[in-house]
C-alpha cells in the first residue's frame, strides 16, 4: 500500500466506504439557513452523536468536522476529510469539487 506523507490511500477510501454506507443511508444531513462566519453549516444527525460540518463555499479553508475523527485520525491521514465531510461533498452539487482534496 502506498503511504504518503500525511496521507494514506486505505484510510481515505474507507471513510468514502463510510459514507455512502453509512452516514448517506443512514444519517440526516439538514443545511442550516444561515451562513455562519462565511461558512455554509450542515447539521449530521441519526449517528451515535450530532456533528456539524462547516463548508466554506470559494473553499478558502478545506471542510471541517465537529467529531473526533475529523480532529485526530482523519487529520493524520485523510487531510481531515472524515465521513461526515465527505457525504456532505457527496450530496452537495455545488461543493462536489472540495472532494478533489482527498485526491491530489
Ligand atoms: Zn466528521
Amino acid at each position: 500500500m502506498a503511504e504518503y506523507e500525511n496521507f494514506n490511500l486505505k484510510a481515505r477510501d474507507d471513510r468514502f466506504f463510510r459514507a455512502a454506507e453509512s452516514v448517506l443511508k443512514n444519517y440526516t444531513i439538514t443545511r442550516r439557513k444561515k451562513f455562519e462566519k462565511g461558512f455554509v453549516i450542515f447539521d449530521i444527525t441519526g449517528g451515535t452523536s450530532d456533528y456539524v460540518v462547516k463548508i466554506h463555499p470559494e473553499w478558502l479553508v478545506n471542510p471541517q468536522c465537529s467529531c473526533p475523527d475529523a480532529e485526530q485520525r482523519a487529520k493524520e491521514s485523510a487531510r481531515g476529510y472524515c465521513k461526515h465531510i465527505i457525504a456532505v461533498l457527496l450530496s452537495n452539487e455545488e461543493f462536489r469539487c472540495q472532494l478533489l482534496e482527498a485526491f491530489l
